[in-house]
């Protein structure tokens, strides 16, 4: 029986920032990061989750003690990034460029790498040191990054959404069978679900960009093959793959990610797919 429990804590920061870097002019700084060059800053309110893992303690009941989560996040992050501008407030980031996979770099590195030392006790006289499995920051609501620790590699994750109808209707059963299995999912006139796609990437990040892949071109690549063919129309009917089958958000998944696959063969790691708020089915490679 395993004694391994994962926790993960949640905090956030506001911080300033731009894709400007001065040893550039400013002609190759709208080259290297076309619509997002600025010589002046702009703001996120980052959500940044570490998640932490090791055998559960006999005494206090406890992986380790959030308290002490919360005061190394907050002395060792939070009091450099909050309310901060990562250019010119943190020395690491004077001439690189403040990307979701160069921050996840370096706040794993505050934290100590792959073990993030707390102290044990509430007097802080013992240290003691936790397992770090993963980082994930998020800079806006409809992107995030995650940095897993046994491997250092960073993902990716652009949130998309789309509105489609379907039915679920096998026609290798009988029209009872696919009342039984299917339900109301199964009435003939279809219904609709409002899909979120959450689609991951990785790479290697450009050394002088921080950037691993190009966020317009992953947009592109999804709209047109996804978003453009799959909103606002009956999957059942509309979308040439998913002719055929069962529209069951498994196969619609499974769909997408092949799809996807052949576009992106180095990059896409993992799609999810969110039928309702209460749902959600992952394919990764
Ligand atoms: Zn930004
Ligand atoms: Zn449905």
């Amino acid at each position: 029986m395993s004694s391994i429990v994962q926790m993960t804590r949640r905090v956030t920061f506001s911080s300033g920032h731009r894709y400007w870097l001065p040893a550039l002019s400013p002609e190759e700084n709208r080259a290297k990061f076309g619509r997002w060059a600025s010589p002046f800053n702009h703001g996120h309110n980052y959500v940044l989750d570490v998640t932490v893992e090791g055998p559960v303690g006999p005494e206090d009941g406890m992986v380790v003690n959030i308290k002490r989560v919360d005061d190394a996040l907050r002395s060792r992050v939070l009091a450099e990034f909050d309310q901060r501008s990562i250019n010119d407030e943190i020395p690491y980031f004077a001439n690189r460029a403040p990307s979701v996979e160069n921050l996840l770099g370096y706040i794993a590195d505050r934290l100590g790498g792959s073990m993030l030392s707390v102290s044990r006790d509430v007097g802080g006289q013992t240290d003691a040191a936790v397992k770090l499995t993963a980082l994930r920051l998020e800079e806006t609501p409809l992107f995030y990054g995650e940095l897993d620790m046994s491997t250092r590699s960073v993902s990716l994750t652009r949130i998309y959404e789309f509105a489609a109808a379907h039915r679920l209707n096998s026609s290798q059963l009988s029209d009872e069978e696919n009342v039984r299995r299917y339900g109301k999912c199964n009435h003939p006139q279809g219904h609709g679900h409002n899909y979120v796609l959450e689609v991951t990437v990785g790479g290697e990040p450009d050394p002088e960009t921080g950037m691993m892949v190009s966020l317009d071109a992953l947009d592109e690549t999804v709209t047109a093959e996804i978003l453009d063919r799959y909103d606002h129309r009956n999957l059942d009917v509309d979308v040439e793959e998913l002719q055929g089958k069962v529209t069951t958000s498994e196969v619609v998944s499974l769909a997408i990610f092949d799809r996807l696959k052949t576009k992106m063969p180095d990059h896409l790691r993992r799609i999810r797919l969110w039928e309702t708020a209460r749902n959600m089915f992952e394919v990764s490679a």
